[in-house]
């Protein structure tokens, strides 16, 4: 099969920052050893493997420690942290939450799962998240003020909440975004899922909205398996949060007296040991990380057709996944690129599809989209690791 120039000059860097291999290169691999056998085998020796144990605590302990949030909550995966943290934050059936169209689907379903109607806002081209000023003046065309509430005008739904995702790592103009949402009385939840060791002006991702969310699936940076996290510096979220993921039961003796409805979402001890060993290992992960970007940084910056995005000024980017972006978007040279780099065994994939164009979202209220839709015609990720992933 002949390859087109480009392909064959990015594999070319590939290998050169890679290094040779027999296997194909993944876009991810999670990196374990001795402690996390260690950790596993103590749950199986205690028996402590479900909903409570030591090792939930302790991971809970050193996000706080590690992230600065007051009060760190384990849950199950971070989808569920997410629709926990929004019902914490006050959003409720009929609502609309703002949130960009370039995400994760999780972050449009834990709003649909309480009944709210996920609104899509367009991109920006540094940070890939919410742009603040087209925030501003979407807000300003559409919203309505009720009572202290913003209102959707075309819709007439109160708009409670907005939550700016971190893409990629790359933290998003968090405090230009908190500004307009106290200006608007609209709760802001961070989905920092992408962005554990990230940090914008020296604060980490996650701490800066009424709560935070984390993600430890096996594709991010550290893993637990599956498992998540609420941030929040406000003790009774937190308290709430606790209480709320581990069934509303009141007290921990004979009685089975539970409150309200409460979820069955926090971290099981057997998840918590592993992520405990995980974040033994992050400092050593977010320097490697680093230093692959930057090697990739260097060996793309001679090319006319494409870039490499590297961490937005004023912030350090955990790079968990690196991307390289198309200076003129073109869909049908992207496409090409994936299929020609992944038969060459280099695992590249585009950026999620718009969440405004899945079946069930193509209905749902959006700003303009004329950054997220050129983003899309022109960003790939490529591969997060090999040579340097390995000590
Ligand atoms: C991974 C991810 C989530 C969901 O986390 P899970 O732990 O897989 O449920 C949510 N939002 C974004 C942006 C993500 O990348």
């Amino acid at each position: 099969m002949k390859i087109s120039s480009l392909s064959q000059k990015i594999i070319n860097d590939f290998l050169t920052v890679l290094g040779p291999h027999s296997n194909r290169v993944d876009l991810h691999e999670p990196e374990f050893g001795l402690e996390e056998k260690r950790y596993l085998e103590s749950c199986l020796d205690t028996g402590y493997v479900s909903s409570v144990g030591a090792y939930v605590t302790e991971f809970e302990n050193r996000l706080e420690k590690f992230t600065g949030a007051k009060h760190a909550i384990a849950i199950v995966n971070g989808t569920s942290a997410l629709h926990l943290g929004l019902y914490l934050a006050g959003v409720t059936f009929g609502d609309e939450v703002l949130m960009p169209a370039i995400s994760f689907v999780a972050t449009a379903n834990a709003a649909s799962y309480l009944g709210a109607t996920p609104h899509f806002l367009d991109a920006e081209t540094e940070t890939l998240g919410i742009d603040p000023v087209a925030l501003e003046n979407y807000l300003n065309n559409i919203a309505d003020n009720d009572r202290g509430f913003t209102i959707n005008k075309l819709t007439g739904k109160k708009i409670s909440a907005i939550v700016p995702m971190h893409t990629f790592g790359h933290p998003v103009k968090i405090n230009e975004i908190l500004k307009i949402a106290e200006k608007f009385n609209i709760a802001v939840v961070e989905d920092a899922a992408e962005s554990l060791g990230s940090f914008y002006f020296g604060k980490h991702t996650g701490t800066f909205g009424k709560l935070g969310i984390l993600s430890f699936n096996g594709n991010k940076t550290i893993t637990t398996g599956g498992g998540g996290a609420i941030l929040t510096n406000d003790a009774n979220l937190a308290r709430s949060a606790r209480h709320l993921s581990t069934t509303a039961r009141l007290n921990d003796g004979f009685d089975f007296y539970h409150d309200q409805i409460g979820w069955n979402y926090r971290m099981p001890n057997l998840n918590a040991a592993l992520g405990c060993a995980q974040l033994d290992r992050l400092p050593s992960i977010l320097q490697r990380k680093r230093a692959l970007a930057e090697a990739y940084k260097s060996v793309f910056s001679k090319y006319s057709e494409l870039k490499f995005l590297h961490e937005p000024v004023n912030t350090t980017s955990n790079y968990w996944l690196n991307t390289l972006k198309l200076f003129n978007p073109n869909e049908k040279l992207l496409n090409e690129l994936m299929v020609e780099l992944n038969n060459s065994g280099y695992q590249c994939r585009p950026v999620w599809r718009l969440l405004n164009t899945l079946p069930m979202y193509k209905k749902n209220p959006c700003s303009p989209l004329p950054i997220a839709n050129m983003l899309a015609k022109s960003i790939f990720n490529i591969p997060r690791s090999y040579r340097l992933w390995k000590k």
